[in-house]
Order: C-alpha cells, then structure tokens, then sequence
C-alpha cells in the first residue's frame, strides 16, 4: 500500500467531489427530459473520465502495480496541486449550484430547462470542464505517478474536444439567438478578457 499524505489529501478531495456529485444528482434526477444526444460515444466518455479520476488513483493507492510510474517532485508542486484541486472544488459546487436541475450528466435537456448565464456562467460557458481541467492538474502534482498522475488531463481533454461541439450545437439549437448571443460575450473556459489580454501582450 502507498499512502503518501498527498495521496490521502487527494482521496479526500476526490471523497469530496463526490458528495458534491450526489447531492446534485439526487435533485437533477426526477426533472423529466425532453431531449437527450447521449449516445454510446458520450456515454464511453464519462467512463472513461471516471476511470481516470477515480479508478486509476485507487489502483495506484492501494496496490503496488503501478509503482513503476512513480516519480518524485518538488513539495512546492504538491502544494500547487492542492491548491488547484481546492480550487476546482469550488468551482465545481458553484457550476452544480449555478445550473441547478439544468444539469444532466449526459447531454440532455428537461421541460423546464433554462439556459443558464449567471454565476460562474457569467463569463465562461463551461466552468464545470474548467473545474476537471483543474482537478486533473491537482491529481497530477499530488499523485507523482505518470499514469495514475496525468490520466485524467488526457481523458478531460479528450471529453471537452468531443462533447463541447455537440453540447453547443443541442443548445444552439433549442435556445438559438439567446445562446448564439451568450457565445458572442463568453469563452469556453478561459475568460474572453484573458485571451484577449494574452493576445495584446
Ligand atoms: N458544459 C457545462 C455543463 C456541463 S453538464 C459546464 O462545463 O459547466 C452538461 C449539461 O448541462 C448539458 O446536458 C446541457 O443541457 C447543460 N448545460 C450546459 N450549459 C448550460 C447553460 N449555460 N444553461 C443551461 N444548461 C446548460
């Protein structure tokens, strides 16, 4: 068994994470769908996603298998990890606050969806596959494995460059001018003021 403290840090978070996931999910579940695009791809996706995050940290906790992988970092990087899976924490319960029972762990839309604009919403379109993107950086500093340590990054990646066209597309479609006019104020998950701000400089 290998439970270094920031593996027990991270298996707190992700015990976290979780408990924020099955509140939501208790509240999203009785809303009626009207419209569902999730489909075989989507639905390997979040396996895949889930078993980044969740299966391979256990395997690597709890069994020697993955040993080989382990590398040592700066305790400085760790930190940064830590600081960045709080982070992602947070803005993982606010995009679950945020959208309500707008949310839907595939791509679907209910009776009474409304497009949500405000909150983390305000700037960003997709603050909960910003929250991943900064979760799986966190288990990369934190776990020191380049397997169960950089999986995640890959599978996020993976999820966002495939599922983002066809979420956009499914709320084009059914919300049309009203998103197509919130596209135009927002960045996916970088602020556009920062891309801008980066382009200037
Ligand atoms: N991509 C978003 C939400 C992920 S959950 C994010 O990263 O924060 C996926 C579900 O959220 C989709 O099925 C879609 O119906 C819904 N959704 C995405 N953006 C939305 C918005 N701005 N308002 C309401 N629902 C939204």
């Amino acid at each position: 068994m290998n439970l270094q403290s920031s593996h027990i840090a991270f298996a707190a978070g992700t015990a976290v994470y979780l408990a924020i996931r099955a509140a939501f999910q208790r509240r999203a579940s009785s809303e009626e769908k009207t419209l569902s695009r999730a489909d075989m791809r989507d639905r390997l996706l979040i396996v895949l996603v889930g078993a980044c995050q969740i299966g391979l940290p256990v395997v690597l906790i709890l069994t020697p298998w993955l040993d080989a992988a382990n590398y040592t970092m700066p305790i400085a990087l760790t930190w940064a990890g830590t600081l960045a899976m709080g982070c992602a924490l947070w803005l993982f319960w606010r995009s679950h606050a945020d959208l309500g029972t707008s949310w839907s762990v595939t791509l679907e839309l209910n009776r009474n969806h409304r497009l949500v604009t405000q909150g983390v919403y305000r700037r960003i379109r997709h603050p909960m596959y910003a929250s991943f993107f900064a979760m799986g950086l966190g288990q990369a500093l934190m776990l020191n494995n380049w397997i169960a340590g950089w999986a995640a990054l890959v599978a996020v990646s993976l999820l966002y460059a495939i599922r983002k066209p066809h979420e956009e597309r499914m709320l084009l479609e059914s919300f049309g001018d009203e998103y197509r006019t919130y596209m135009r104020c927002t960045g996916g998950i970088v602020p556009h003021f920062v891309l801008r701000a980066t382009s200037n400089s």
